[in-house]
């Protein structure tokens, strides 16, 4: 089977109630929580959903008999991270992912000291970005590094891939504080995970928004198969699809929130699914760094749980260039840099399972969305609803996990208990009472 599987686990969905009092759209991690949240509060919910599954950018497929996500696979930060909490108080099984790495220079395991440099470079830069990060004005993340050496380069290669677009591009303000040391994977595959959470939940699947008048009383939706009112919506679709013009608004948004939906650029990262198992890397989820191959490829994560599963990740730079050649360039360039890393003869018995492209997906097009320098106030203009009809959630409003499931699960819950709180209360939303 390709990456082209059916998930491996698909839940049970309730049907769509005929008057909601919210519609929730999009079935990915922020609309799921946004709908767990309205219908606990005892509010009815109808979520419309574009594809033909639910979860959105997280997704789990079977590959030769192995549950394999094809898009988010850690559960990041785990202190903050509120789907590391409800995994545990459901009995997931979770596992803490190795803090350390393994590193290969041309082929060889690196030596102790050579990993202490690469390790001290790593210090170095977090001090510097975390520092630049608190001063007033707004830069590029890049313009922040310090010299750092012969590592120099891999440490902007690693932050510009976990970034989704190289580090000049990106908001130092912006830049993640997250502590990246206390990451978890969950077993059978983080996609599976977020589509247990959905089970139960009135969810139409199939079902693209293409359009949201808010100019009555409540909001009108409307789809192919015909039109729903609500009092409310929320809006758990990626940035990128909002800036399509795929979902019409009107009448138009306001014009503080259409630029914070313009600030944002595609951020863009993808995986290379390996099946490798004669690879030379050792233990089971290690991040593996690869140096002195040409070029060096800016992600690696070796052995997935225990399997001969490997992802080499693209990061924008790649994998746009590769956008230029056929599909399977993503898996030459693969056996490319493996072969020039570790010897043709080592790649016996390697099968490039495929890469994705989220990037050309209609329904994501980008991994995440990227501040880019000097518009670090989106995410925060994006919480304040418009009309007190119109919610936004997802990981683009996350400040501290933004791009990621964790973020964008935490940013449907706020984003629900506000609707709550208006549709119950009348109360204002704390970041529309701001204004
Ligand atoms: C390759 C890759 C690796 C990643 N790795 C990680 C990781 O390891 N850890 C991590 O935490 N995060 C990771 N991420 C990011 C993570 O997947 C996203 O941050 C997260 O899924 C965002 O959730 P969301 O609900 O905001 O958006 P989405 O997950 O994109 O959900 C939005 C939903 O809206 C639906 N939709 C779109 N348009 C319409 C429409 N017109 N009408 C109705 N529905 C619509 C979509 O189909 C989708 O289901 C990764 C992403 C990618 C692509």
């Amino acid at each position: 089977m390709g990456l082209d599987a059916k998930p491996v686990f698909t839940p049970p969905l309730a049907p769509l109630p005929a008057a909601p009092d919210v519609v929730v759209i999009g079935a990915g991690p922020a609309g799921i929580s946004a709908a767990r949240t309205l219908l606990a509060a005892g509010l009815s919910v109808a979520v419309l959903e574009a594809r033909e599954r639910v979860g959105g950018r997280a997704v789990t497929v079977p590959l030769r008999g192995h549950p394999i996500d094809l898009g988010a696979h850690w559960l990041h930060s785990g202190p903050v991270n509120p789907l590391v909490a409800l995994g545990a108080k459901q009995g997931e099984r979770l596992r803490r992912a190795p803090g350390n790495g393994e590193l290969f220079v041309k082929g060889r395991p690196a030596s102790p000291a050579a990993r202490a440099a690469l390790g001290r470079a790593f210090d170095r830069a977090e001090v510097a970005l975390t520092r630049g990060g608190r001063e007033a004005q707004d830069r590029p993340a890049e313009t922040a590094l310090p010299p750092l050496g012969l590592y120099g380069r891999r440490v902007r290669l690693i932050h510009g891939l976990v970034s989704g677009r190289p580090l000049k591009e990106v908001s130092l303000q912006d830049f993640p504080t997250l502590d990246y040391a206390e990451n978890w994977f969950i077993a059978g595959g983080l996609g599976a995970y977020v589509a247990r959470l959905a089970s139960g939940l009135p969810v139409r699947l199939g079902t693209p928004v293409t359009a949201i008048d808010w100019s009555g009383p409540g909001v009108a939706v409307e789809t192919a198969v015909g039109r729903l009112t609500a009092r409310a919506a929320i809006l758990a679709l990626p940035i990128a699809v909002l800036q399509s013009g795929a979902v019409r608004i009107s009448p138009g948004l306001p014009e503080e929130t259409e630029a914070a939906i313009r600030a944002f650029r595609p951020g863009i990262y993808e995986h290379v699914i390996l099946h490798w198992p004669g690879a030379p890397f050792e233990e089971p989820d290690r991040l593996v760094t690869l140096l002195g191959t040409h070029p060096d490829p800016p992600g690696l994560l070796g052995r997935i749980d225990g399997t001969a599963f490997h992802y080499l990740e693209l990061d924008q730079p790649l994998a746009t260039g590769l956008d230029r050649r056929d599909p399977e360039a993503p898996g030459r360039f693969a056996r490319r840099v493996l072969a020039d890393q570790f010897g043709t003869k080592a790649l016996a018995g390697l099968t490039v399972m495929g890469a994705t492209a989220w990037r050309h997906d209609p329904w994501s097009r980008a991994s995440w969305a990227v501040v880019p320098p000097g518009a670090c106030a989106s995410r925060a203009r994006l919480k304040v609803p418009v009309g007190e009809r119109l919610w936004f959630a997802g990981e683009a409003l996350a400040r501290v996990q933004w791009g990621t499931v964790g973020g964008a699960w935490a940013e449907g819950e706020r984003a629900a208990r506000e609707v709550v709180d208006h549709l119950t209360t009348g109360r204002k939303s704390a970041a529309s009472a701001a204004e």
